[in-house]
């Protein structure tokens, strides 16, 4: 079944569930289950740091960025001065690290930032950075498992859409999304859909956003599909 232009967005919540303290999209939580138990078995907690985010939560977190209420980071993690950017350095230094309100992977309830709960120490605050789940990273042993579980057979269809640097978003291990429901998702999520949406919506740097749009979304928003739910019509 192809996904509404508003589920596509954001803004469409009818096919998600609570799970935990997230919401996921309900076809998401059995194999998330499966995944969560064999975690379990190898002696990690699996836990979901974030799940669905609406086109509302991602338009806040925007916001915050372009008008420097949040810190917009540099290649090295510092933060930049953002009265120095073009309208056009701001958006692809936000971009960088924050999806564009209307194309997270989050606003579909199928992709989700995991951690190991049990890795945590006590007042310890996770912080999804690269440097947690490299050598000497709390979350370092959960994602050499992890790398294990979804290159075995027992994955369900899980993968790491953001594994690598491709010179757009930073890569981001813990980022999962569930393939056989996502690439349903990522299929029917074109740029003209994006489009209609952010020129209906107001948001912060939206002229210079629309008008770079194509550009922007396919150094940001397009990713390989996931490795299960691809077919041999494939473009
Ligand atoms: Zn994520």
């Amino acid at each position: 079944m192809t996904p509404s232009a508003p589920a596509l967005v954001g803004c469409d919540e009818s096919a998600l569930v609570s799970f935990n303290q997230a919401r996921l999209h309900r076809d998401v939580i059995r194999p998330l289950e499966q995944m969560t138990e064999a975690a379990r078995r190898a002696g990690f907690s699996l836990q979901v740091a974030s799940g669905y985010r609406s086109f509302e939560r991602q338009r806040a977190i925007w916001e915050a960025k372009a008008s420097g209420q949040r810190p917009v980071l540099d290649e090295w993690g510092q933060p930049l001065d953002v009265e120095r950017l073009s309208e056009l350095e701001l958006t692809h230094a936000i971009l960088r690290w924050s999806a564009l309100p209307g194309a997270s992977r989050h606003h579909w309830g199928t992709d989700m930032d995991v951690y190991d709960a049990s890795a945590l120490a006590k007042g310890d605050t996770l912080e999804l950075t690269r440097a947690e789940c490299e050598a000497g990273g709390s979350m370092y042993r959960f994602h050499q498992w992890l790398t294990g579980f979804l290159a075995s057979e027992a994955n369900p269809g899980f993968y790491r859409p953001y594994d690598m640097d491709r010179g757009g978003v930073a890569p981001e291990p813990w980022h999962l999304s569930f393939a056989p429901i996502a690439n349903g998702y990522a299929r029917a999520f074109t740029v003209d859909l994006l489009r209609r949406h952010l020129r209906e919506h107001s948001l912060a740097l939206q002229a210079t956003v629309v008008t770079h749009l194509p550009v922007l979304f396919e150094r940001y928003v397009r990713v390989p599909l996931g490795p299960k739910g691809e077919t041999s019509n494939e473009t």
